[in-house]
């Protein structure tokens, strides 16, 4: 899972609660100048209706010049819908409140996605500006909405008559996601207490900010010069290369130099003989962000947390912990805690091992000294070398873009009935996107469309995203239209694209994401498609991941470019052992960072905090093996110090579930079990955020998820057994 994964379509929306995290000031509104906006709604398509193919944006006819005086009307509209909804006269009820937020700001949603996705697929300089502009009147705007007192007032009166509204289960998640949102933003709050909030969120950004900057300041001070021929012991051309490259952009032209920058230093560390070297380079590595001075965070961490305890506690939650989970699969911090710890003694009890065979390995070759913190990496790699010679290219010429792609379709089509037919009379975005359309049982689907290849005005990484999610809301089936965006490497001409086992995971990935929003079939858009928990969202990718490597996928998808021949089994079983390997490492490495960033939140005061014997003592507690050093210690970690507090565990969650989930079609009839499809699509792919994730993974599986098939597949049983 990478950052960039899993985006949800249209995430910059306006009214529904989703948009309820845009933090800003408060302030008046924007209306276009009557005069101006007439004369450009002649030639604006925002302001026309599209009568395009599946009314997809007419991105044939939208110019750059067409999105200021869009979302200027666009915000405009909005915030008269909602002064007439907060205004109305009528007691609150579902329909005149809820409903009506929920078909409000169509035209924003409509500007916001095609703005959006172009300024991430296909930016230029002018799109850039724009988005400076349009950020801070997003999170105006969305104060405007959470903030306002009135409105808040009916949500609130409803969600206490929640009981007697006769309302569906989908509706009542609906007006608890509002309520929230306008709870976390404050509105329920007084006046002085309100003030308070905002100087919190406004505080927090400041500190936070310069949490990342000290980081970046700490990671660029720091040049290991490599002088000589000897200081370059061990590193392939590949490496010695980029070395160069950066001693240049450092003003050393004619000389190597490793930074601080996580792409920089581990393949060092993996690969650099010099013993002396790796231990300078790992030192300085640790200590980000702890150096003393001017660019010291450990007095900043504990100043963050103190205002987020304080803002936990004016919102009436213990701790930062307990009210970022209250709305998560996990719900408690005691659960994360426990799922933690399931995986925690395994994983240790793996890693010990494995420090066995890295210290055996330094005795082969003659070392005279216990294996250190800044030789993990470059012993596993020599032993992972030996033992399982694999290289990752010989996949390459089995795995064919257009292969993968079909290979995708092909499990949708098993598992869901799904059909896809390209289409070439759509209007796109850019020329190298492709467009299918999804039907099943003959009825149409919504639109996938896909953008593959890498360019420079496309951002890096690989991600789900959309332009219209599915709703029925106002009488009217509403279809999705999706896309995947990934950043492959285009073949020759006349070559095809040829695709790592990570890309082709990659490409099932978000193929999984993008199914998400394809099925599903609620009637409200606040809960609709990936609209899900964070830590629920990417189980429907993930779990997705798992029908690339099936045999009965892969030797039929998975052929030779040039003789035809599906991919040997021996090969597979080769990568994946050499997968499996020092996992208890990676493993070790992650969830003491998790465990950690827990522990951090839920300090009900932590004031004045104490950051490097916190660190131990936490450490201590879970008897952390001295040769591993935290993921991200806490000085550096840039997860949780942004927007990711008391998440960073959410990873294992998902995967403990993915895992789990696929265990229950082998458990079945196999991996196209047709009542496990059956419930998947009805209670996971179909239902957006209908439901309570737990109970919907229940309804799935018939029980919540354990760890076991997650240690199984991380290869962590026998370590467990022992
Ligand atoms: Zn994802």
């Amino acid at each position: 899972m990478t950052s960039g994964k899993g985006k949800a379509p249209a995430g910059k929306s306006k009214a529904r609660p989703a948009a309820a995290k845009t933090k800003g000031r408060t302030g008046g509104r924007a209306t276009p100048s009557r005069a101006r906006a007439a004369k450009t709604t002649a030639k604006n398509p925002f302001l026309q209706r599209w009568t395009t193919p599946f009314e997809i944006p007419p991105f044939d006819r939208i110019r750059t010049e067409h999105f200021k005086p869009a979302f200027d009307r666009a915000f405009a509209e909005n915030l008269d819908e909602i002064a007439a909804i907060a205004g109305n006269k009528a007691a609150p009820t579902f329909a005149n409140t809820i409903d009506a937020l929920e078909l409000s700001g169509e035209m924003l949603d409509k500007v916001a996605a095609v703005f959006y996705n172009l300024s991430s697929t296909d930016s230029t300089p002018q799109i850039q500006a724009i988005e400076r502009e349009i950020a801070p009147r997003f999170a105006k705007h969305g104060m405007a909405i959470y903030q306002n007192r009135a409105l808040f007032r009916r949500v609130d009166a409803l969600m206490r008559a929640k009981a007697k509204l006769g309302i569906s289960q989908e509706q009542e998640r609906v007006l608890e996601r509002y309520h929230r949102g306008f709870v976390k933003s404050g509105a329920a709050l007084d006046a002085k207490a309100k003030k308070r909030l905002a100087a919190i969120a406004q505080e927090g950004a400041t500190l936070g900010t310069r949490f990342s900057q000290n980081l970046l300041a700490d990671e660029q001070d720091f040049l290991l010069m490599l002088e000589s021929e000897a200081d370059l012991a061990g590193l392939p051309d590949s490496l010695r290369a980029a070395a160069a490259q950066t001693a240049t952009e450092h003003g050393h032209p004619g000389k190597h130099a490793i930074t601080l920058s996580r792409s920089s230093v581990e393949p060092f560390l993996k690969f650099s003989g010099r013993r002396d070297l790796r231990e300078k380079a790992f030192k300085a590595w640790i200590k980000r962000g702890a150096n003393g001075g001017k660019t010291d965070n450990r007095r900043l961490v504990a100043d963050i947390l103190a205002l987020r305890a304080e803002r936990a506690h004016l919102l009436g939650f213990k701790s930062p912990a307990d009210s970022t989970l209250e709305y998560s699969m996990a719900k408690t911090p005691a659960n994360v805690k426990k799922l933690l710890g399931e995986v925690w003694g395994p994983a240790r009890a793996r890693a010990l091992e494995e420090r066995e065979a890295l210290q055996d390995a330094v005795l082969a070759e003659g070392g005279n000294f216990k294996l250190a913190a800044w030789d993990w990496r470059y012993y596993a790699e020599k032993v992972r070398k030996t033992r399982f010679d694999v290289d990752e290219a010989e996949v390459k010429p089995y795995l064919q873009l257009d292969n993968v792609i079909d290979a995708a379709f092909d499990v949708a089509t098993k598992l869901f009935g799904l059909s896809f037919a390209e289409r070439t009379d759509v209007p796109v975005y850019h020329p190298e996107v492709r467009v299918f359309e999804v039907t099943r049982g003959g009825r149409h689907v919504g639109l996938f469309l896909g953008d593959y290849f890498a360019r420079p005005s496309k951002r890096s990484g690989a991600w789900m995203s959309g332009w219209r999610s599915q709703r029925r809301l106002g009488g009217k089936d509403v279809r999705p239209i999706v896309v995947n965006v990934m950043n492959f490497a285009k073949g020759a001409a006349g070559e095809p694209t040829l695709l790592s086992m990570d890309d082709a995971h990659t490409l099932f990935h978000e193929f999984g994401h993008a199914l998400h929003g394809l099925l599903s079939d609620v009637t409200y858009p606040t809960v609709s498609g990936t609209s899900v928990e964070r830590d629920f969202v990417e189980l429907p990718s993930q779990l997705y991941e798992h029908w690339l490597e099936r045999p009965e996928v892969l030797s039929k998808f998975g052929r030779h470019y040039q003789t035809g021949k599906p991919i040997p089994q021996s090969l597979l079983d080769r990568l994946k052992a050499a997968r499996n390997f020092n996992q208890g490492f990676a493993t070790v490495e992650y969830l003491a960072a998790a465990i950690v960033d827990i522990d951090l939140h839920v300090l009900e005061e932590p004031d004045g905090l104490d950051v490097d014997k916190f660190e131990k003592k936490t450490l201590k507690k879970i008897d952390m093996p001295e040769e591993i050093v935290m993921r991200h210690r806490i000085p550096h970690f840039q997860h949780i110090m942004g927007g990711y507090a008391a998440g960073y565990y959410s990873y294992m969650w998902s995967e403990v579930m993915d895992a789990d989930a696929f265990r229950a079609f082998e458990e079945a009839g196999g991996p196209f079990d047709r009542e496990m499809a059956r419930r998947l699509y009805d209670y996971i792919y179909s239902a957006g955020g209908c439901r309570d994730p737990a109970d919907a993974y229940i309804a799935f599986r018939g029980r919540l998820p354990t760890t076991d098939a997650l240690l199984e597949k991380r290869g962590l049983k026998r370590a467990a057994a022992a």
